[in-house]
This record gives structure tokens, C-alpha cells and sequence, in this order.
């Protein structure tokens, strides 16, 4: 059997008799046994939920059945979203036994829709991070650069993806952790814009921010895993009624006129002269595509960081108070309540978390409120609107996803400052609730990907998508 499958592939051949579901989701196991445990990219199997769900798959082949969007599609979801009956561990210790009792409705979307859930992934713990490398299981490997970072914090989706160990992953994006880790790996990922997806199911970061997308090979792909968990869902007050348009259908409208910003506070200092020469050589390719270049201005973007890191913290400490030995998880037992939640809490949650519990607790406590969390949202509105200002004047804003290429594994451990700084480019787009896709866009010395990242006005992610397809189209893979 072959690699490389996409959604189209996998349907054909399936709805073809050439290879049975089953057959397709074995052979994806036996290719994660074969790699996993150098890649580190799967926490957990289900592979009886797998099977089941395969079956069901050839049953309606053979009944000559029509065929739902992801009839027999191995995905792979990030070990953040809830799998009923499929431990989620969100990555830390402190759920390292925790068994959800219902489905996020992206994952019983996927699954309405033929989809074959494979497992869960790796990733930075209760998705903080850029690398990867805050798993309390270990880090992941970057199959697209060995010895580098995968990017993060949906590392193992993106890792699965580019390692063939599945066709199509799911991520969550608080700041960057589905656009960032597609870069680095070389591969499509996106994130709609806030509330296209519903969050119901996915363990909380930072509730304001957290959104779910897919990645995957191409960005036909990509647009079909989007289409299928977009939308209202009664059970998240903060999805959108908005209509979700045919993804797949739009692809393929013509990009020629389309008026494209160039934001110049995106092509500063602090961006490598590889991922600068890749970008510039992406952008040349959109032009001769027939789109129009603008420069344009997004004023507060030096503030995008500093407000990212308040309000997200900010909402981190509070959602992550729940756990503390009594509900969920992880109990560490001493002589008192307090110190058992004490305990608990230490030895459960790994540096970078506590770190940002104690961050978020200071920026909202009597006294600095105002100082810190109630500046970080004013500025975070700021930052808003300079992106519907621009939306005025352009169809879409094209930046690179990260200023520097994956870099080794271990290299920003003990920084964590340079860290944060690899979200600069991803963070204004969270923060303004933005749908943003990052695509591969060449390879540095033919090595390290980089990648082209393309934000859309509220909703937008339509154009979005045609964008990026006419991209890819015209090789920008390989620029
Ligand atoms: N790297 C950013 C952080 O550490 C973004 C994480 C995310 O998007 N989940 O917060």
C-alpha cells in the first residue's frame, strides 16, 4: 500500500473496493508502531474505537451506501479535546489517568462524517508552548527537520501529519500552536476564527483565545475537516450562528485583483534572512498570480506579545484552578485539604505551567487588575481594530507564520522569553479573533520548512482558502 493519502485518495480507493477502511486504519498502526517511538507523536491508541468505527465504514461500502465527507479518513486528534472512553491527558501529569465521559463535538462531528479517529497526541502541556518540548511525556521529533523542534504546542498533530501516520490531525491555536507547528513540519494547518468551531470538549487554556483546526496534507484537505466542525453548536454559547460556507466549493474561485497586505511591522528585525528570502520569493509568486500588493500599517503590533501573555495567563489561572486533586485527576494525598490541593498541584503541574499560574494570578489580583489585565484588553481591542481597519482597504494579509525556522530541539529550554517571542506573527491574529492558515513555503537550504502565513477578515475563511489553494497550485511549496 502507498503513502502520502489524501481525503480524496482514501475516499476513492475505499468507495473503489481497492482497500477496505479496516485495512486503511491498520496499516496507519502498523506504521506508528513502526515510528512512534522515535517521533513521540501519539499518546495514546484507540484503536478498538477505530476498528468499530471502520467497520461501519466497509458495511455501508458494501450496502452500496452513499459515502459521508471523511468516509474511512485516519485523523489523529490533539490529547487536549475530549475522546469519550480515550484518555486525554492534555500532555501533564496531572491528567495522566483521566478518562473524558463524553466527545468534543468536533471529534463527534469528524466521526458523524465517516471519519477514523486513530489516537491522541503529544502536546506542550495544557497547550502552552512553542516547541513541544513542555510534554510531561517527553518531546516530539520534527520528521520534516530531524533534530528539530515540531513547533507547538500541537506538535504530535503536525508531526503525525507530515510523518504519514495520519491523513488529517486536529489542533488547538490559543496563540500560534496550529499555525507555528504546520510550519515547521511543512504542512497546511489553520484555525478558523473564533467561534467557527465549537470549543465544547476541548480542555480549557485560555478560553477567550482557544480555538480547533485541522492540519493536513494539501489545503483542499484542510478546507473539507473545517467544513465538517464548523458550526453552531447548542452546547458552546460562543459558536457562531454565522453560515459556513461551501469550503471545498470556493476553493477554486479565480484570486486574480485580489488585494493582498503587506503589514511592515511583520518584516522588521528579529526575522531570519532564510525565512525573509523564502517569504519575499512566496509573496513574488502571489503577484504573478495577478494579486495586488498593499503595504499597510497594523500600528499596536509591538504590544501583541506583552497582551498575549497577560490575558492569556490571566485565563489560564483560572481555568486551570479546577484542578486540585478532588475533581479530576491526579491526587496527591496529606494531612489537610490545603495541603493536599498543594501537593497535588506541585507535583502534577511541570515548570511552565506553574509559571503561567503565577503570571495570570498576579496580573488579576486586587491592585493590578486594572494596571495589567483591564491594559491587556484595551490594548487587545486596539489591536482589533487596526486589523478591521486594514480589512477595509484588502482582501487578505500575508506575513510569514514564524521569524525564525524550527531550531534544535533543547536550544530555548532555558529562555523562556526567546520562546514567546517565536508567536509574534500569530498572536495578533488570536488576540483579534482572526481565521489565519499558515502553508508551506519553501525549505531553507532545502532543509528547514518555512512557512507563509494568510489572516482573513471575521469569517472570511473562504478567501482564505482560495488563497492559500492558488498557492499551493502554483508550487508555493517549493518556492
Ligand atoms: N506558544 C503560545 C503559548 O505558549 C501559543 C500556544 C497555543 O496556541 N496554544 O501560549
Amino acid at each position: 500500500m502507498t503513502s502520502g493519502w489524501t481525503i480524496e485518495s482514501v475516499k476513492a480507493t475505499i468507495a473503489a473496493k481497492k482497500v477496505s477502511a479496516r485495512e486503511l486504519a491498520a496499516e496507519h498502526f502498523k506504521r506508528i508502531a513502526a515510528r512512534n517511538g522515535e517521533l513521540n507523536a501519539y499518546l495514546t491508541l484507540s484503536e478498538e474505537r477505530a476498528y468499530a468505527q471502520a467497520d461501519k465504514i466497509d458495511a455501508a461500502v458494501a450496502a452500496g451506501k452513499p459515502l459521508p465527507a471523511l468516509a474511512g479518513v485516519p485523523i489523529a486528534v490533539k490529547d487536549v479535546i475530549s475522546t469519550r472512553g480515550v484518555r486525554t491527558t492534555c500532555g501533564s501529569k496531572i491528567l495522566n489517568n483521566y478518562i473524558p465521559p463524553y466527545d468534543a463535538t468536533a471529534v463527534s462531528r469528524l466521526e458523524a462524517a465517516g471519519a477514523v479517529i486513530l489516537g491522541k497526541t503529544n502536546c506542550d502541556e495544557f497547550a502552552m508552548g512553542s516547541s513541544n518540548e513542555n510534554s510531561a511525556y517527553g518531546p516530539v521529533q520534527n520528521p520534516a527537520a530531524p533534530g528539530t523542534v515540531p513547533g507547538g504546542s500541537s506538535g504530535g498533530s503536525a508531526a503525525a501529519v507530515a510523518a504519514d501516520l495520519a491523513v488529517a490531525s486536529l489542533g488547538t491555536d490559543t496563540g500560534g500552536s496550529i499555525r507555528q507547528p504546520g510550519a515547521f513540519c511543512g504542512i497546511p494547518a489553520m484555525m478558523g476564527s473564533y467561534g467557527r468551531v465549537s470549543r465544547y470538549g476541548l480542555i480549557a487554556f485560555a478560553s477567550s483565545l482557544d480555538r480547533i483546526g485541522p492540519f493536513a496534507r494539501n489545503v483542499g484537505d484542510v478546507a473539507a475537516v473545517l467544513k465538517v466542525m464548523a458550526g453552531r453548536d447548542p452546547n458552546d454559547s460562543t459558536s457562531t450562528t454565522a453560515p459556513v460556507e461551501d469550503y471545498t466549493r470556493e476553493l477554486k474561485k479565480p484570486v486574480k485583483g485580489m488585494k493582498i497586505g503587506i503589514p511592515k511591522e511583520y518584516y522588521g528585525e528579529g526575522m531570519d534572512s532564510g525565512v525573509r528570502a523564502k517569504i519575499t520569493a512566496g509573496i513574488e509568486l502571489l503577484r504573478t498570480l495577478g494579486c495586488q500588493l498593499m503595504d499597510i500599517e497594523l500600528r499596536h503590533t509591538d504590544y501583541a506579545i506583552a497582551t498575549y501573555y497577560i490575558i492569556a495567563t490571566a485565563e489560564a489561572s483560572s481555568n486551570l484552578a479546577r484542578y486540585d486533586g478532588v475533581r479530576y485527576g491526579l491526587r496527591e494525598e496529606a494531612d489537610t485539604l490545603v495541603a493536599t490541593y498543594r501537593k497535588t498541584r506541585g507535583a502534577g503541574f511541570g515548570a511552565e505551567v506553574k509559571r503561567r499560574i503565577v503570571l495570570g494570578t498576579y496580573v488579576l489580583s486586587a491592585g493590578y487588575y486594572d494596571a495589567y489585565y483591564l491594559k491587556g484588553q484595551k490594548v487587545r481591542a486596539l489591536i482589533a481594530q487596526d486589523f478591521r481597519n486594514a480589512f477595509e482597504k484588502v482582501d487578505a494579509i500575508v506575513t510569514p507564520t514564524s521569524p525564525v525556522p524550527p531550531f534544535s530541539l533543547g536550544e530555548r529550554t532555558n529562555d523562556p522569553l526567546q520562546m514567546y517571542l517565536a508567536d509574534i506573527y500569530t498572536v495578533t491574529g488570536s488576540l483579534a479573533g482572526l481565521p489565519g492558515i499558515s502553508l508551506p513555503c519553501g525549505k531553507i537550504s532545502g532543509k528547514l520548512p518555512v512557512g507563509l502565513q494568510i489572516f482573513g477578515p471575521a469569517f472570511g475563511e473562504a478567501r482564505v482558502l482560495q488563497l492559500a489553494h492558488a498557492f499551493e497550485e502554483a508550487g508555493g511549496a517549493t518556492v
